[in-house]
């Protein structure tokens, strides 16, 4: 590549100044020695379309996209993977040298790959997951475990309408479960997910009951501020396995720096050092 054509990636948001993907493409862009940049851009709804359109002329092979674009790219993407389609959203655009907009979505695959890396004894064919909430993040997370052979999906949501919505959209391995009934569903499960804000920094804590967590289980926070969640402090005390919400943040770039930049980037201790500073 000339020194004219420097590739750049971006993440498109709005606000934006709290994304930590820049700390994560840059630590890898400086690490594998590429002349390359990535930065945030704040983008009003209404600029979406224009910005997204000049991009790759400015010598952008692609940008990440965030709340509250993800939903509204998909109607500016030319080839949308079948995966961001049943999802609803895309995280991730790839400009093509032919002109062409690719739109996929990587979160599935990143909930995926921690816990592959974190837990690897996580068999998810081996019994029912219980998962909390049935937003953005769900639908991203009920896509990959579904993919991955989760015989059995026990949604738990406040708002029990949103869990139907998501049951008639995905099928009958999913079955919505009352939020007050969510303890007793955890008993046989091997696989809980909380994809729900709670927990979260300036939100209030999990009150479901946590002591049908046992030692076995995989346990996968969504939350990554902070790392420690009640729900992961709790699975550690039952002896079960607590996976936390960082992996999913750094894996789920994995594929999109690859094909923006041409190489696989790694998952270590090292990147989550960069990206906790
Ligand atoms: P979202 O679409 O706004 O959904 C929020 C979910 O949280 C809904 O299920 C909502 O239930 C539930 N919720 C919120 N407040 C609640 C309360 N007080 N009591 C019970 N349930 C409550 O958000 P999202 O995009 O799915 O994100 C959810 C969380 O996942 C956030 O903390 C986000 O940071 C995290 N996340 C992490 C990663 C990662 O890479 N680790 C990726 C994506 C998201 P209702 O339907 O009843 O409102």
């Amino acid at each position: 590549m000339s020194e004219t054509k420097v590739p750049l990636a971006a993440v498109l948001g709005h606000p934006i100044a709290h994304s930590k993907s820049p700390q994560l493409h840059g630590h890898w862009l400086r690490k594998y020695a590429i002349k390359g940049h990535y930065v945030p851009i704040d983008v009003a709804p209404e600029d979406l379309e224009r910005v997204v359109q000049m991009l790759p002329t400015l010598g952008f092979v692609g940008v990440n996209v965030t709340i509250p674009h993800k939903e509204a790219v998909l109607q500016l993407a030319d080839l949308v993977t079948e995966r961001a389609k049943l999802i609803g959203a895309a995280n991730t655009l790839v400009f093509r040298k032919d002109g062409k907009i690719h739109a996929d979505n990587t979160d599935g695959y990143g909930f995926v790959q921690n816990l592959v890396q974190n837990a690897p004894k996580w068999n998810p064919k081996g019994g029912p997951a219980l998962v909390f909430g049935a937003g953005g993040a769900a639908r991203a997370v009920l896509a990959s475990l579904i993919d991955i052979g989760v015989p059995e999906i026990r949604l738990t949501n406040r708002t029990p309408e949103r869990a139907e919505q998501l049951r008639a959209e995905f099928g009958k391995t999913i079955t919505v479960v009352d939020w007050v009934q969510a303890g007793n569903a955890m008993e046989d499960a091997t696989t809980v997910v909380n994809t729900t804000s709670l927990g979260m920094v300036g939100k209030p804590e999990m009150r479901v009951p946590l002591d049908a967590l046992k030692p076995g289980m995989v346990v996968s926070d969504l939350v990554y501020t902070p790392l420690q969640t009640k729900l992961l402090r709790a699975a550690t005390d039952a002896g079960a396995m607590p996976v936390d919400g960082l992996g999913m943040l750094l894996h789920q770039a994995v594929p999109a720096f690859e094909r923006w930049f041409g190489l696989r980037p790694e998952v270590d201790e090292e990147l989550r050092a960069a990206v906790l500073r």
